[in-house]
């Protein structure tokens, strides 16, 4: 090598010792410099935005979750199966009775049932169970930094800065989950701003140390996405041998009478409405598995989270909790999925094979999906990782023997 590239080659190797995270730091302290001086624009004042963000670090594990695909994807039928299990309806029971006057109050004030609302909180946050523990600042400030949605990052950091400003949640409480979402209701900060009610008349609008405001504020929502009131979300339907399915989904809207003549019936048998109400045919896991019957409500409550499986979790629970029996029809499946109470069970029966999968809580991350996938080969089922029925009893029948105690 010749001489005039040395110190170039120097520069490259110097670069090269400095770690990578501390050139992470820098960049991400010059960014957040630059949110800094537009701070004031967004409505944050210069000494607030010092005072709450004082001292952060980018918190690369929101990086890593932002990118996380899932290994396995979830039918909705595992989704179903954990979201409206016995224990969600006797919590969602038990929380109707300790919240009736609240919950009679909100649906004076916005128009919705207590079951409803009540669905709502118990798939969000397992009625205030699961917040989600990151704190938000951090968090939002990492993703309006880093990775591949700034922009939109950009805006929830900020109204999560002026919430704070405003001092309806308390720094210390401030926390929820990686992506920014938080409380009982999980809003992300700038729907907080448009929804948000103070319902207990505190002048504090608090959606992680109030129920009655997060209850009110879910109705409000709803309200707010057309929630027609003392309608029903829906129902589960039969469909005729030989049905052509082809006009299927929550957006392609028939009159119940046009599903009447094409020979759609309650699932107990006894005929539709002859009525122009507007109905979409949700087909979720195809033209052999249940099949429902869908109005407006359904939309609102799509409105508070685009997914049809989360929709279905929110309208099933609310039935259970009204004391309506669940599913007819059953899912295709040869592999029915658990509940929660049988998901610790897997997880304590793969521990107890040795399996280093944390503590058995009944979420199915990648850990247990891994040890499941090596218990489905060792069993000789599909290696699907999948947490049903099927590697259940395998297990359960495998601990007989093997002296695996609970
Ligand atoms: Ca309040």
């Amino acid at each position: 090598m010749s001489k005039p590239y040395r110190p170039l080659l120097f520069c490259a190797l110097l670069l090269a010792a400095i770690p990578a995270a501390a050139q992470d730091t820098a960049a991400f302290q010059r960014c957040l410099g630059g949110l800094e001086a537009d701070a004031e624009q967004h409505g944050v004042s210069a000494a607030a935005y010092q005072r709450y963000t004082a001292g952060l670090v980018p918190d690369m594990s929101v990086i890593d979750a932002l990118n996380h695909q899932p290994e396995f994807s979830t039918p909705v039928w595992d989704y179903l199966s954990g979201l409206v299990d016995q224990e969600r309806v006797d919590d969602g029971k038990a929380m109707l009775g300790q919240w009736s006057d609240v919950l009679a109050h909100v649906q004076q004030r916005y128009g919705v049932d207590p079951a409803t609302v009540t669905a709502v909180w118990g798939v969000e946050s397992n009625y205030g169970r699961q917040f989600g523990k990151r704190p938000l600042v951090p968090s939002l400030a990492t993703l309006s930094c880093i990775g591949r949605r700034q922009a939109y990052f950009r805006g929830e950091f900020y109204a999560a800065l002026r919430i704070l400003q405003s001092g309806d949640i308390r720094p210390e409480q401030f926390n929820g989950s990686w992506a920014g979402a938080f409380g009982h209701t999980q809003f992300m900060p700038s729907i907080f701003e448009k929804m948000a009610v103070d319902f207990d008349g505190d002048g504090r609008r608090d959606l992680i140390g109030s129920v009655p405001d997060a209850l009110a504020s879910t109705a409000h929502y709803l309200q707010l996405s057309h929630w027609q009131s003392g309608q029903p979300w829906g129902y589960e339907v039969k469909l005729p041998e030989h049905f052509d399915s082809k006009i299927s989904g929550r957006e392609a809207k028939k009159s119940l009478a046009y599903w009447r003549e094409h020979g759609v019936r309650r699932i107990d048998g006894s005929a539709l409405a002859d009525s122009d109400t507007p109905a979409g045919l949700l087909l979720p896991a195809g033209a052999n598995g249940p099949a429902f019957l869908v109005f407006r409500n359904f939309d609102a409550i799509y409105a508070y989270n685009a997914s049809i499986s989360y929709s279905l979790a929110v309208a099933l629970l609310s039935d259970r909790l009204r004391g309506q029996a669940g599913l007819v029809a059953r899912w295709p499946t040869d592999d029915p999925g658990t509940s929660r109470a049988e998901r610790r069970e897997l997880q304590r029966l793969l521990i107890a094979r040795g399996h280093d999968i944390g503590e058995p809580d009944g979420m199915i991350g990648d850990k247990t999906r891994e040890a499941i996938v090596q218990e489905d080969q060792r069993a000789g089922l599909p290696t699907d990782g999948r947490a049903g029925q099927r590697i259940l009893a395998a297990l359960r029948a495998g601990s007989h023997g093997g002296g695996a105690g609970p």
